[in-house]
């Protein structure tokens, strides 16, 4: 009897890997975007896609460039990098997964 791949754990470690490497290489080209780079990843919840480039074989998934808050509401406002196609997305905070780590 085979036992089924587990490509689990080399998937996990190769994305901390890309993700590790990503980061780096971001703060290589601009060491003072500590700050921004923490914004950046504060954002990832509210991760959308782009209606525009969904389809076109592409990944779609946008993230914010800037938000509103509103009590337990976020207004995430997006601005798509490869067609320019601009949209809002209302999320409650509630029903975020991962939780956002924001102060509300
Ligand atoms: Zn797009």
């Amino acid at each position: 009897m085979t036992q089924p791949p587990k490509p689990q754990k080399t998937t996990v470690a190769l994305h901390r890997h890309l993700l590790a490497q990503a980061v780096s290489d971001w703060l290589n080209l601009n060491p003072s975007a500590w700050a921004e780079l923490v914004e950046i990843v504060e954002t990832v919840p509210l991760g959308d896609n782009c209606q525009q480039c969904e389809g076109n074989g592409g990944n779609p998934m946008r993230w914010p460039h800037d938000t509103d808050r509103e009590g337990r509401w976020i207004t995430g406002h997006y601005r798509c990098h490869v067609c320019k196609h601009t949209w809002t997305c209302h999320w409650n905070a509630d029903q975020l997964n991962p939780a956002l780590t924001w102060d509300l």
